[in-house]
């Protein structure tokens, strides 16, 4: 049989003792919570955000439009068109990805031979309507323009895995 009996406990309050002894240890401990927008914690290098194409340091496009990526796509998010340019190159003429249908695998990522197609670290792209996720080479050029610090510095990190 227990020392104190139900109605003493509640009679003593000790629950609502226990609870603020409770509030007052975490008063003093290292918060988990943080300030978002204004501060952020930290994301893992393979982390999967929004798409971006990427280019070679000289500004030339990485991708060679072998439409591996858009073969693999589960969502069929990708459309890609290609044709040859005057040197002989070949260069997607145009490379759409629909952000709203992308489940963010990766596959497209793993698929690429020449690292061309990579999720970044970027999760702030809400848009107001569904037309502003549908987006084509030029966007995904910009996005990895923006990126490409942190992707090129996520790519190497996560090597050993790849
Ligand atoms: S992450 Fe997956 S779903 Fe999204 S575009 Fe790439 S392959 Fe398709
Ligand atoms: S992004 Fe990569 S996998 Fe997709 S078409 Fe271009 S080179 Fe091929």
């Amino acid at each position: 049989m227990p020392l104190v009996n139900q109605g003493t406990r509640a009679l003593l309050l000790i629950e609502i003792l226990r609870g603020l002894w409770l509030t007052l240890r975490y008063m003093f401990r290292r918060k988990v919570t943080i300030n978002y927008p204004y501060e952020k914690g930290p994301l893992s290098p393979r982390f999967r955000g929004e798409l971006v194409l990427r280019r070679y340091p000289n500004g030339e496009e990485r991708c060679i439009a072998c439409k591996l990526c858009e073969a693999i796509c589960p969502a069929q998010a990708i459309t890609i068109e290609a044709e040859p340019r005057e040197d002989g190159s070949r260069r997607a003429t145009r490379f759409d990805i629909d952000m709203v249908k992308c489940i963010y695998c990766g596959y497209c990522q793993e698929a690429c031979p020449v690292d061309a197609v990579v999720l970044g670290p970027n999760y702030e792209f809400a848009t107001e309507t569904r037309e502003e996720l549908l987006y084509n080479k030029e966007k995904l050029l910009e996005n990895g323009d923006r990126w490409e610090n942190a992707i090129a510095a996520n790519l190497t990190a996560d090597a050993p895995y790849r």
